[in-house]
């Protein structure tokens, strides 16, 4: 079937990273659900661009880091389209204060725990739960689940020691929920974006600058979040067999070891 008749799920899917991803996949053939927090209004234009490529895709209003939330989401896509192919975990936040971990708050490290470890974790579960269900009903169709992790899961900032806290996290969630759904025919995978253009960047723009411009990268640019979609969609696709489990690193070379 291809990708056409499937759906895929973004959260965070209507700006940034999450529309990047979003938009490759609808230009793939799938239809899609997107999530955040902001109102149906004022992601109207970003839905529209997902539409353009899959008219049938939809947007539900719904906090990542709320349990009821997650459970109104699934319950969206269920109604709308009454199955689910793809789960894309994107949506995350920076923390508010970059603080020194000397002097960092715990409720900087809750919120983002809350956020980019713990809803995307349980958001798999219940999701996990779906697709084996529809995997005893139809197994030959291809699942997956990705998780978009930073290069923060390895590299160490301590002006955001929560960030990448969050990030080591969700990498070791990939490999637990890799293990545990093999058997059902699921993919899970991890897409480990480095400095990627976005709101989220905007306000460390000049020193990341910087930083290229003094050779921290083998690719001279930023990222986009076009890149980081086109990685989410060979996964999403089945176009990676054989991988579940795998790391798919879109940094421009910024983790590669030199001397
Ligand atoms: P942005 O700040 O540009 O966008 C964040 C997205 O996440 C928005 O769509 C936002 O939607 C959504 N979001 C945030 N909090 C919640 C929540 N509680 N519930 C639901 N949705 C939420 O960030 P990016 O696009 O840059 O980041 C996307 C992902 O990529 C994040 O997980 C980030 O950690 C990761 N990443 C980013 C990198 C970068 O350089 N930019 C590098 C590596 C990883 P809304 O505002 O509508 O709630």
């Amino acid at each position: 079937m291809g990708n056409h008749g499937k759906v895929a799920l973004v959260t965070g899917g209507a700006r940034g990273i999450g529309l990047g991803i979003a938009a490759k996949l609808a230009e793939a053939g799938f239809t899609l659900a997107i999530s955040g927090r902001r109102s149906l209004e004022q992601v109207q234009p970003a839905l529209d661009e997902i539409r353009k490529h899959s008219p049938a895709s939809i947007y539900a209003q719904a906090d990542v880091s709320s349990g009821e939330d997650r459970r109104r989401l699934l319950q969206a896509v269920e109604e709308s389209f009454g199955r689910l192919d793809v789960l894309v975990n994107n949506a995350g936040i920076a923390p508010r204060v970059r603080a020194d971990i000397l002097d960092a708050q715990e409720d900087s490290f809750d919120e983002l725990i809350a956020t980019n470890l713990k809803g995307p974790y349980f958001l798999t579960q219940a999701v996990a739960a779906w697709m084996i269900r529809q995997h005893a009903s139809d197994p030959a169709v291809h699942r997956s689940i990705v998780n978009i992790s930073s290069v923060s899961a390895t590299v160490a900032s301590v002006n955001r020691g929560d960030y990448c806290i969050s990030k080591a996290g969700i990498a070791m969630a990939t490999r637990l929920w890799a293990v545990r759904l093999a058997e059902y025919g699921i993919g899970v995978y991890e897409v480990r974006p480095g400095i990627i253009e976005s709101d989220m960047t905007a306000g460390v723009r000049g020193k990341y600058d910087a930083l290229i411009e003094a050779g921290l990268l083998l690719e001279k640019r930023w990222g986009t979040a076009a890149d980081v979609g086109r990685a989410v969609c060979l996964l999403a696709s089945g176009e990676l067999p054989y991988a579940t489990g795998a790391v798919l690193v879109v940094d421009g070379g910024l983790t590669l070891p030199r001397l």
